[in-house]
C-alpha cells in the first residue's frame, strides 16, 4: 500500500472540509446572502446551540480562546493588584490573559499523568489578594472538580475553566463548559470543535457575566453608539459561526472517533511509555494523546524515521516563558510542569486519522529500544 511510505501526519485539516464540504458551502451561502457579515441571526443561532451543547444557559462567541479567557477576567473586574490562580502547566494563552488584565499569575504545579493542577496545590495558592481560580482541562480530561468546587466555596472565588481543548468532555455525566462559573473556548482550527479560521466564545449560566462580555466585545455597547464601557472588539465571525454549526452536530462522534483511537493506544502501548491517566466518571475528548518518556528527543526521532510526525504541548512552560517573565517565576519551583515540558511527546489522534495510521504509530512505538 501507498500508504506505508507516506507520512502520518500530526494533524491536518483538510479532510474535515472534504467530509463537511456540501454543508460547509450551504452555510457559506446562506451568510453571504443575507447581507450580514458582524454578529446577526448566524453567531446568535451558533452560541444557543453551542450553550444548549454544553448543558449551560448562556454563550457569548468572540474573536478567539485568548480573548473568551480575558473577557471573562474583565467582565469579573480582575485587574491589577489582583492575584488569579493557575496551572503551571497549560498553553501560554492562559497565562497570558491574566497578564493582559494586570493582575498577577499564581502558578500551582500538576502531576505529570493527570496533567492537570493538583487540588491541594490550588487550596495552598489562594491568598488574601485571590480573585479567581483558573482550571484547564488539560488535553481534553476534566480537572478535578469536585474538590476544587470545595475550595472555591470556602474562599467565596469563581472558578474559570479552560476548556479551550476539551469541548464535549464530561466529568461525572456533566460537560465541561458547566462545571464551574464561567467557561472559556477556542475555535482554533485544530481543537475538537474547530473553525476554519480563529474563533473562542465565553459559556455561563451567569446572565449578567455573559451581558457584561457582550459588551466588552463590542467596544462596550449593547446598543448602537451607546457605550458605557472601556470595552473591544473581539466578535465571532457569522461565516465561522455558520461553519461551526455544522461541525458542531458532528462533535460528539468526531470526539467519539478520537477516544477509539486512544482505547487502542492505552491498550497496545502499555509498558512503552508512560500513558496519561484518567479519574473515574470521565470522558476526556483526547483532544491531545500525551505520552511521558525519559528518551522523548529519541523516540520522537525514531517516529520520525518511520514517517511518523509527533508534537511537544508545551516544551517551554509558560512560567518559563519570556512572555510571562513579569510572573517573576524560576527554573525549578515547578517541578512537574518542568517534566513534563522535558518529557511529553504528544502522538498523532483525531477524527479522520485512518486505522492504518494508528496500527503504524503502534508498531513503531512497540520497536522503539
Ligand atoms: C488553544 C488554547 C488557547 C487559546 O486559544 P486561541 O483561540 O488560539 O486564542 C487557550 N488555552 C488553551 C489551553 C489552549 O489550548
Amino acid at each position: 500500500m501507498s500508504n506505508e511510505a507516506g507520512t502520518v501526519p500530526y494533524f491536518d485539516a483538510r479532510p474535515a472540509w472534504t467530509e463537511l464540504q456540501a454543508e460547509l458551502e450551504a452555510a457559506w451561502r446562506r451568510v453571504m446572502d443575507s447581507g450580514r457579515y458582524i454578529l446577526g441571526d448566524e453567531p446568535e443561532r451558533f452560541e444557543a446551540e453551542f450553550a444548549a451543547f454544553c448543558e449551560a444557559r448562556f454563550c457569548a462567541g468572540c474573536g478567539n480562546g485568548l480573548d473568551a479567557l480575558r473577557l471573562i477576567l474583565e467582565g469579573y473586574g480582575i485587574g491589577p493588584g489582583d492575584e488569579v490562580v493557575v496551572p503551571a502547566h497549560t498553553f501560554v494563552a492562559t497565562w497570558l490573559a491574566i497578564l493582559q488584565t494586570g493582575a498577577k499569575p499564581v502558578a500551582v504545579d500538576v502531576r505529570p499523568g493527570s496533567f492537570n493542577a493538583d487540588p491541594e496545590g490550588i487550596a495552598a495558592a489562594v491568598r488574601a489578594r485571590t480573585r479567581a481560580i483558573v482550571v484547564v482541562h488539560m488535553y481534553g480530561q476534566p480537572a478535578e472538580m469536585e474538590r476544587i468546587r470545595a475550595i472555591a466555596e470556602r474562599h467565596a472565588l469563581p472558578i474559570i475553566e479552560d476548556a479551550a481543548q476539551a469541548h464535549g468532555a464530561r466529568r461525572n455525566g456533566r460537560r465541561v463548559g458547566s462545571l464551574g462559573d464561567a467557561a472559556a473556548f477556542s475555535f482554533y482550527p485544530a481543537k475538537n470543535l474547530g473553525a476554519f479560521g480563529d474563533g473562542g466564545a465565553v459559556v455561563s449560566n451567569d446572565e449578567r457575566l455573559i451581558r457584561q462580555i457582550r459588551k466588552l466585545r463590542n467596544y462596550g455597547s449593547e446598543i448602537k453608539y451607546v457605550h458605557d464601557l472601556k470595552g473591544g472588539n473581539s466578535r465571532l465571525d457569522p461565516l465561522q459561526a455558520a461553519f461551526l454549526r455544522v461541525r458542531l452536530a458532528r462533535l460528539d462522534e468526531w470526539n467519539a472517533r478520537r477516544a477509539a483511537i486512544a482505547a487502542r493506544y492505552r491498550a497496545e502501548l502499555t509498558g512503552c511509555c508512560a500513558l496519561p491517566e484518567t479519574d473515574a466518571g470521565t470522558d476526556p475528548v483526547w483532544h491531545v494523546f500525551a505520552v511521558l518518556h525519559r528518551e522523548r528527543e529519541r523516540l520522537g526521532r525514531h517516529l520520525e524515521g518511520h514517517g511518523i510526525q509527533t508534537q511537544r504541548h508545551y516544551p517551554v512552560p509558560p512560567h518559563l516563558s519570556g512572555a510571562c517573565a513579569e510572573a517573576g517565576y524560576r527554573r525549578g519551583e515547578m517541578p512537574g510542569a518542568e517534566e513534563i515540558a522535558e518529557t511529553e511527546l504528544s502522538l498523532p489522534i483525531g477524527p479522520h486519522m485512518p486505522a492504518e495510521h494508528v496500527d503504524r504509530v503502534i508498531a513503531a512505538v512497540r520497536s522503539f529500544s
